[in-house]
């Protein structure tokens, strides 16, 4: 309220002012006529040469005020407030100068025994005083001052002349000096109330501005500020970088606990980075990805200043009784020259992408090959389209055996697809790229329809594997669509088996955990894929809906030197018996591993040694070559 005032009074200030500087040009020249008036006259009353010789300099001295007061009103000025309310309160002291002159001369006229030119004297100071008076309504007591002083010396003059005609128009007088008076009044009246809306309209656009420049939950400034302060940046020519952070671990918090304590958890973080020193302007440019612009800073610079704000905000977090931990991945770029600005968020965006696949907490600085690696993601992006109309994806199927039997128990479906250009595109690559351009459900119902139809020609006790991804895995209805899906093909649930990865329940906890249980209800089997490459622990684990843990190649690579690796093998295998999962070991690629895992008591094996994934075809040759051997063996 008290800042609204303020508001108001300074914008009336500045308001009053550029009024004066309007019309004191006008005054001026009003002064300067009556000047040469009253020296005239003295001269004419008294002989006085002093009257006349002082006419010239007074003349000149008004005619430069009146110059110099127009000239500010033309050109301008870039007076401080305090210096324009200080010049307002001069002016109102001249004016109390002038009462004093006029009223001086009003009160001269007394002693004229002429009665024309003192009436005349009269009428000349009263019309130059209700000019000038209306000239500065924008400063009423001024302008009043002005009026009722040289109205009641008058009226006073008047009323001594015994003139009855004077006497009757010194009652005029006084009726013209009150409509004048209230004229002046109503003017300022009406000033103010315009200075008044024009200060609301003001403050209500700077606040639709801020509205539209801030991120309403964290309060800072949201992206289209970000934008206009790094343009702003850029057009001062000096080295600059943008860092955009992501936070990691942010989702599965507003999954698990809603979006009060997600919002909780953003506030925080937010608060945490405006205190870090020296990271510059910090944005909220997504659901959780903040942008800092940090001035006079190169890529070193910027990344270890990201550091110290990922530091920050990776410390624990205890919100709304829940108590958590969030890490930041990061992507820098650098503005060089003008241009840059235009792609720099791009930029550091893509450097971000690229510190996500590599570890967590990674700060990366733009390079123009990861430029050259969104454009073959964007290649990659323009062919799975085409691919997905012309249904070009190819599947191949690796089976995975029982260790101590070698009997088959089920295939994996493992998705192949060729790029016209860029030749075959390995599934790890193309199939997340299929996720962000929202392809995947169209990539995988094709696919999922080929493997359901070729596990329809093996024998009933084969299973199909298939991988759901995680956006796959999240959406609503998936559970739905697959299952109609092997309706459809004939393949009862029961003989399929969701591949799905930690990291892709973990993304989204809520639905993923949702599809995941629609899946088992209908009597599909659910395998953690690569397991040991996540961050869940054993205890995380058991709260998952599964049936069987899928140990990662990593582990079973190393498990015949690397002691430490046999018993973290040894470990999970223990751990799914106690849970009654299956545990299958993949990518077996030698004869001694494959003895190593019997021994610790794993069941099943997937990899190289057994097969490498082949065609439709040539599963069915694989079964009936290996049924052979069983039925041989047994
Ligand atoms: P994954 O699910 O872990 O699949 C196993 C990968 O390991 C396959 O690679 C397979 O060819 C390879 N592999 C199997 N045995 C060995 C071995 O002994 N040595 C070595 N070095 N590698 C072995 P692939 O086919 O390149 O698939 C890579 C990943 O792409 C898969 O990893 C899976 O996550 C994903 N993927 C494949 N097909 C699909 C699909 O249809 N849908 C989804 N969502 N993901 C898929
Ligand atoms: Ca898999
Ligand atoms: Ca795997």
């Amino acid at each position: 309220m008290e800042k609204q005032q303020s508001d108001f009074d300074d914008a009336l200030v500045v308001e009053q002012f550029n009024a004066m500087t309007r019309s004191i040009p006008i005054v001026f020249v009003n002064l300067l006529f009556m000047t040469t008036v009253f020296c005239w006259f003295v001269y004419e009353q008294t002989s006085s040469r002093l009257a006349l010789w002082a006419t010239p300099p007074l003349m000149a001295a008004q005619a430069a005020r009146a110059f110099y007061w127009r000239r500010l009103g033309r050109r301008g000025h870039d007076f401080s407030i305090e210096k324009q309310r200080r010049m307002l309160r001069t002016v109102w002291i001249m004016c109390l100068a002038l009462c004093v002159g006029f009223s001086v001369i009003a009160l001269l006229t007394l002693s004229l025994p002429d009665i024309f030119i003192q009436s005349t004297m009269s009428i000349l100071t009263i019309a130059c005083s209700i000019a000038i008076a209306l000239q500065m309504f924008t400063v009423p007591r001024a302008a009043l001052s002005v009026l009722w002083s040289v109205t009641i010396c008058t009226v006073f003059v008047f009323l001594r002349s015994e003139n009855s005609i004077l006497i009757a128009a010194s009652a005029a007088l006084i009726v013209v000096a009150f409509a004048v008076a209230r004229l002046l009044r109503d003017n300022f009246d009406t000033f103010r109330k315009l200075v008044h809306s024009r200060v609301d309209v003001e403050r209500m656009r700077t606040a639709a501005i801020d509205l539209a420049m801030t991120d309403a939950l964290t309060g800072l400034p949201n992206r289209r500020m970000f934008e206009m302060k790094l343009r702003a940046c850029a057009a001062q020519g000096t080295e600059f970088s943008v860092a955009v952070i992501d936070l990691d671990g942010f989702k599965p918090i507003n999954d698990l606990y809603g979006h009060a304590v997600g919002d909780r958890f953003l506030e925080e973080a937010a608060r945490r980075m405006r205190e870090a020193r020296d990271a510059g302007l910090i944005a909220r440019i997504g659901g959780d990805e903040f942008a800092l612009l940090i001035e006079n800073a190169d890529g070193s610079r910027a990344s270890s200043i990201a550091r110290s704000v990922m530091a920050r905000i990776s410390a624990p977090y205890e919100l709304l009784g829940v108590s958590a931990k969030l890490g930041a991945s990061c992507g820098v770029a650098v503005w060089k020259e003008p241009g840059d600005e235009n792609r720099l968020v791009e930029r550091a965006d893509m450097a971000l992408y690229e510190a996500k696949a590599r570890d967590r907490g990674a700060v990366v600085i733009f390079a123009a090959a990861l430029e050259d690696d969104a454009q073959r993601r964007a290649m990659i992006a323009a062919g799975l389209r085409e691919a997905v109309a012309a249904d070009a994806f190819e599947l191949r199927f690796q089976p995975i055996v029982d260790i101590a039997t070698g009997e088959p128990k089920s295939f994996e479906a493992l998705a192949r697809w060729r790029h016209a250009e860029l030749g075959q595109i390995p599934p790890n690559v193309f199939i997340p790229i299929a996720e962000q351009a929202g392809l995947i459900e169209a990539v995988t119902d094709g696919l999922l329809r080929k493997a359901a139809r070729t596990a329809m020609r093996w024998p009933e006790q084969i299973a199909l594997s298939f991988n759901l991804s995680a956006i796959q895995l999240a959406r609503l209805g998936a559970a739905q669509n697959i299952l109609s899906t092997l309706a459809e093909c004939g393949l009862p649930p029961r003989r399929f088996e969701a591949e799905v990865t930690e990291t892709a329940i973990m993304s989204d906890v809520v639905s993923t955990t949702a599809t995941i249980s629609a899946l088992k209800l209908s009597g599909v089997q659910v395998a953690l894929d690569d397991f040991g490459t996540g961050y869940s622990s054993f205890s995380e684990l058991c709260e998952l809906p599964l049936d069987k843990v899928k140990i990662d190649k990593s582990f079973v690579d190393k498990i015949c030197g690397d002691a430490r690796a046999a018993s973290i093998v040894g470990a999970i295998v223990k751990m799914c018996g106690e849970l009654d999962l299956s545990c299958v070991a993949e990518g077996v690629e030698r004869a001694e591993q494959l003895e190593c895992l019997e021994r610790l008591g794993c069941a099943r094996a997937q990899g190289y040694l057994i097969a490498r994934p082949m065609t439709e075809d040539e599963t069915l040759a694989f079964l009936a070559e290996r049924s052979g051997a069983v039925r041989k063996s047994a």
